[in-house]
């Protein structure tokens, strides 16, 4: 294969993070809510864990279980203006969401192999994007990466809630390929959703990688594999 360049899924492949939300969940959910309910005392507002369930997560969650039918994320911002209204402080939805999101995050971690696995193709000279589907803004995510030191090595980021597409669709992948400067057989997508990856490979017409999971029902790709650790291997890196 003349592969140049890999795409590479996130949640379920480099990072374990219980992949089918990538958000806040249970007890970190509750954590990130006070830290939340905290910045709003702070910056001398008010608001009650009702307040945040009824003005925010509830409406969230009812459109972020329609992404599917849409094709894109359910935005924060609406959500978010009532919750400052009610609370009667100034803030960036970004910092909001950042106070939530932080108990989650720091506790996300690459899975096993990923991270040398990256650096094998990096130092082979495989270009590298990251192409994720996330019901938040990408940022949060980079964080993430950051604290594990390989942020750095991806030429480009494509976060769904940032592109306003999410995978199936090419169009996150055609970005990363047009960044990259090549052309799409010439670049791998890597993902464990046959449905959203698989699917979003072929269509944007590079090869495909399945990293095998319990999400198996979309198209076959062209190769599977058990972790991204196979992957310097199967390109011969
Ligand atoms: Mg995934």
């Amino acid at each position: 294969m003349a592969i140049k360049a890999v795409l590479v899924d996130m949640g379920g492949v480099i990072l374990e993070m219980d992949n089918s939300r990538g958000f806040p969940f249970e007890r970190l959910d509750f954590r990130g809510r006070e830290a939340l309910l905290h910045l709003i005392r702070h910056r001398g507002g008010h608001a009650s864990l009702d307040d945040l369930e009824r003005l925010v997560f509830e409406p969230w969650h009812l459109g972020y279980e329609r992404r599917r039918e849409t094709g894109k994320e359910e935005p924060w911002g609406p959500h978010l203006t009532r919750l400052r209204k009610k609370a009667g402080i100034r803030a960036l939805n970004l910092t909001l969401l950042e106070a939530w999101f932080r108990p989650y995050g720091e506790q996300l971690v690459p899975i096993g192999g990923a991270v040398e696995a990256l650096d094998s193709l990096r130092s082979s000279g495989f270009r590298l994007s990251l192409v994720s589907n996330v019901p938040l803004p990408g940022k949060l995510y980079c964080g993430v990466l950051r604290r594990h030191g390989i942020l750095d090595w991806f030429q480009s980021l494509h976060f769904s809630y940032d592109a306003g597409s999410r995978k199936p669709s090419p169009a996150m992948l055609r970005s990363a390929l047009g960044e990259l400067g090549v052309r799409p057989t010439e670049a791998i997508m890597v993902g464990d959703r046959r449905p959203n990856d698989v699917a979003a490979g072929r269509a944007a017409g590079t090869a495909t990688v399945w990293v095998r999971s319990d999400d198996g029902g979309g198209p076959a790709a062209d190769y599977d594999v058990d972790s991204l650790a196979e992957v310097p291997g199967l390109l011969g890196s």
